[in-house]
């Protein structure tokens, strides 16, 4: 059977060891720190003082303009500190709301709403002030998404259920736990987008979700696309190319040409809050990699901390070598395991000493094989060669800023040259003199 795809990309071993466990949510954690940025846009701002009471769901943090959204407490407790912490995604110290739990887990106050008698302003104004981003990694604030300009018409939204980074399942697991409430989330953003057509886009290896919606959708506007089994399948421009064969321009948006895609997980996000009046205040997550005693799909409050995580995955296996928050291509080295579960942690990858080998880089031998995997079609030997030397005009004349930080062209190079991680020190380069 052929399945819908795109050119370039790679294959990957998927070890997808805990596709078969639910989502088990785990205990209230004690503490909880809430970075007041958790998104792609401008951090927002405290609205909570030292010793303040708060309720779960909460909100503590205000938007900061239009590309923000607001925080919310995640337990119910006091406002212990408001500090600067270790963040796991700018590898920095970030300023942070830190609240002890007082056990008991009180509500605000909360009223459910029928999204049909709404006006699609009202659904996009409750969706910001619950605090939501794209689950999917990237922490774009979903508002802005689905605020597109009237010369720009969205005719499709794609939900995004590829999940091709290796060990991730949890998408894969909502899909099959939460099947009705995406194809009720689906309706929502298709009556705020005004579009016609809904496509759920999974990976062939995912056939028991593919089944599951296939019997459940009753709605002819949705459908669901089979892709095949390659990463980054589940990048915007490659899933928009493999679904609808186009071609989204560089420097532009999936909007640019008519499409919308977001991941399932945003899409339960959005039916909590629209429905049942529930900001961002849990994430579900894979925990998993030889360096975990207990791997499996878990259910925490935003901002635990990895290591309470961990603790309650059996704890680390011997010879931890490496943690890593998100999947194993795209995701971030930690340097602590004290730092929070962010809005946008899709995983933990625990690696063994064994698995983390660092091999030495040899010159390029000119072999072209990171161009042919490249799915941005760039030339990454060569940026990274312009890269290593500084030369940031040349990078930008060769489309740097359309890499998408896949990895795939590091992962297949026989000189086991560093291209990725050269790619991304010149784009954050030039950004800082934007
Ligand atoms: S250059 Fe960027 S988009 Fe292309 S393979 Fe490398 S990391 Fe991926
Ligand atoms: S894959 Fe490595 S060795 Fe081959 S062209 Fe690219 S950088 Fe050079």
């Amino acid at each position: 059977m052929l399945y819908k795809t795109f050119k370039g990309g790679i294959h990957l071993q998927t070890n997808k060891a805990t596709d078969k466990k639910k989502i088990k949510p785990l205990p209230l954690p004690e503490r909880v720190v809430i970075p007041v940025s958790q998104h792609t846009g401008k951090p927002s701002t405290p609205i909570v003082k030292l010793g303040d009471k708060v309720k779960t769901g909460q909100k503590i943090a205000e938007a900061e303009g239009f590309v923000s959204v607001p925080q919310h407490s995640s337990i119910s407790g006091e406002v212990k500190e408001i500090a600067h912490y270790p963040h796991p995604v700018l590898g920095r110290d970030a300023l942070s709301i830190v609240i002890e739990s007082d056990g008991k887990d009180k509500w605000i106050k909360r009223k459910k709403h029928d999204y049909t008698k709404l006006a699609r302003s009202e659904i996009v104004e409750i969706i910001k002030n619950g605090g939501i981003v794209g689950l999917g990694g990237a922490a774009f604030p979903t508002h802005v998404k689905l605020s597109p300009p009237k010369e720009k018409p969205i005719d499709t939204l794609i939900l995004n259920g590829a999940e091709c980074e290796p060990y991730l399942t949890v998408d894969h697991r909502t899909m099959l736990e939460r099947t009705e409430d995406i194809i009720k989330g689906a309706k929502i953003i298709m009556k705020v987008l005004e579009c016609d057509r809904c496509i759920i886009a999974i990976e062939s290896n995912k056939k028991d979700a593919i089944e599951k919606f296939k019997n459940l959708i009753k709605d002819e506007r949705i459908e669901v696309f089979t892709l095949k089994v390659k990463y980054p399948q589940g990048e915007e421009r490659q899933i928009i190319k493999a679904c609808l064969k186009r071609e989204v321009p560089s420097g532009g948006l999936p909007m640019d040409v008519g499409v919308v895609v977001q991941n399932v997980g945003t899409v339960c996000a959005i039916y909590d809050a629209v429905h049942r009046d529930i900001p961002l205040l849990e994430r579900s997550l894979t925990i998993s990699g030889s360096g975990i005693k207990e791997p499996q799909n878990v259910k925490v409050r935003i901002g635990t901390i990895l290591k309470n995580v961990i603790d309650n995955c059996g704890g680390y296996a011997d010879g931890v070598g490496k943690i890593i928050m998100g999947g194993p291509l795209m995701g971030i080295a930690q340097y602590t395991d004290e730092v929070p579960i962010l809005k946008a942690t899709s995983g933990i990858i625990v690696q063994t000493e064994d698995e983390v080998s660092i091999e030495e880089e040899q010159p390029c031998i000119r072999c072209s094989r990171c161009v042919d995997v490249c799915p941005m079609r760039l030339l990454p030997c060569e940026i990274a060669n312009y890269a290593e030397h500084h030369n940031f005009d040349k990078c930008e004349e060769l489309d740097i800023m359309d890499c998408k930080e896949c990895g795939s062209c590091s992962f297949v190079c026989p000189a086991k040259r560093n291209i990725a991680h050269l790619v991304k020190f010149a784009k954050n380069e030039i950004m800082s003199k934007m």
